[in-house]
C-alpha cells in the first residue's frame, strides 16, 4: 500500500510538472524602443512591431488572442495618442494574427496573397484558432518586393520564396535599418520552423535568410525572442545550410529518418521539441527528410 501510494503520488507529481512544462504562463508584455519612432512589443504571442507615422501607427503582427490584441493597443496608447491605421502581417499563424479581433474596423491590413488564402482556408475550416472573420487582409502583396510609404514612413515588404509558410512577408524600414523577420527567425529553437502544411520550404528558408542578410540593416526583430544583429542572422543561416547539406547527404546514402536525426545531433524523442506549449511541429530534420522523400517519389 505504502509503495502504491507513493507510486501514485509520484505519478501525480510527474503529471503536475508535465502540465506546468506544457502551459508556461504567458510572457508579460514588454515594450522596447529601437528608434525614436519604432518599437517592438514582446508577450502575448509573436513579437509585434510598432511604427509611429505622421498621423497614425503602423503595427507589424497582432498577438494571439483578442485580449492580447487589446493589451497591445493599450501599450501603444501609452506611447502615442495617434490611432492605429495599418497592420502588416508577417504570416498567417494565429499567434501573429488573431489579436486583430480587438483592432478597430476599417483599418488597412497588408499581407502576402498566400497569407490571405491560408486565413480564408482556416476560416472556412472553422474551429479553435481560426482568424477573426472581420479582419482579413484588405491589401495583398503578390510581388517579391513592394516599396510602400505608410503615413510618411518608407516601408519595404519583401518575399523571396516560401519559407516558414508560403505567405511570408519580411518588413524592412530602410531609413531606420530595422527588419521585422516574422517567424523566418525565431530564436526559441536552434533550427528554423517550417510549416509544410502551409507550403513552407527549407530551401526557400535559406533563400529568404540570405535575402534578410542582404538588407542594409542592423536590428532584426524576430517572430519570437530578442532582437538579433546581423552576425546572429549569419550564424543561424550558416548552421541551417550546413545542417541541410548533412541531412541531404545522409538521405542520399539511404539512411532512415531516425539514423539521420541521431547523426545530426537532434534531441532524442520526447526531449527538446514539444512540451513547451503549443503543438509539437515537425522538426527541421523531419521537414527536410519529407521534402527529399517527396522529391524522390515525384
Ligand atoms: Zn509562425
Amino acid at each position: 500500500m505504502q509503495f502504491r501510494r507513493s507510486f501514485l503520488f509520484s505519478l501525480a507529481a510527474v503529471a503536475a510538472v508535465g502540465a506546468l512544462a506544457q502551459a508556461p504562463p504567458p510572457a508579460p508584455f514588454m515594450v522596447h524602443q529601437l528608434k525614436p519612432n519604432v518599437y517592438w512589443v514582446e508577450g502575448g504571442g509573436g513579437n509585434s512591431g510598432v511604427i509611429i507615422g505622421d498621423k497614425g501607427v503602423i503595427v507589424v503582427d497582432a498577438k494571439t488572442t483578442a485580449a492580447g490584441g487589446k493589451e497591445l493597443l493599450d501599450n501603444i496608447a501609452k506611447i502615442t495618442p495617434k490611432p492605429v491605421t495599418t497592420v502588416i502581417l508577417t504570416h498567417s499563424d494565429g499567434d501573429h494574427v488573431n489579436g486583430l479581433a480587438s483592432f478597430p474596423a476599417g483599418i488597412t491590413i497588408i499581407a502576402h496573397e498566400n497569407n490571405k488564402k491560408e486565413q480564408e482556408a482556416a476560416l472556412a475550416a472553422g474551429g479553435r484558432g481560426a482568424p477573426p472573420a472581420g479582419h482579413l487582409p484588405t491589401q495583398v502583396v503578390s510581388k517579391n518586393k513592394e516599396n510602400l510609404k505608410l503615413d510618411g514612413v518608407k516601408v519595404e515588404v519583401l518575399h523571396w520564396a516560401p519559407a516558414h509558410t508560403s505567405g511570408d512577408l519580411v518588413v524592412y524600414l530602410p531609413a531606420e535599418k530595422i527588419v521585422f523577420t516574422g517567424d523566418i527567425i525565431a530564436t526559441q529553437l536552434p533550427d528554423p520552423l517550417i510549416h509544410l502544411e502551409k507550403n513552407g520550404s527549407s530551401e526557400g528558408w535559406i533563400t529568404t535568410a540570405k535575402g534578410i542578410d542582404s538588407l542594409n540593416a542592423d536590428q532584426f526583430v524576430p517572430g519570437h525572442g530578442d532582437v538579433q544583429d546581423k552576425e546572429a542572422i549569419r550564424t543561424r543561416l550558416a548552421h541551417t545550410e550546413a545542417k541541410r547539406i548533412m541531412i541531404k547527404a545522409l538521405f542520399e546514402q539511404g539512411k532512415s529518418l531516425d539514423e539521420i536525426k541521431a547523426a545530426v545531433g537532434d534531441p532524442p524523442p520526447g526531449q527538446g521539441r514539444g512540451g513547451r506549449g503549443g503543438p509539437a511541429f515537425a522538426s527541421f530534420t523531419e521537414v527536410v527528410y519529407k521534402e527529399l522523400t517527396a522529391k524522390k517519389g515525384a
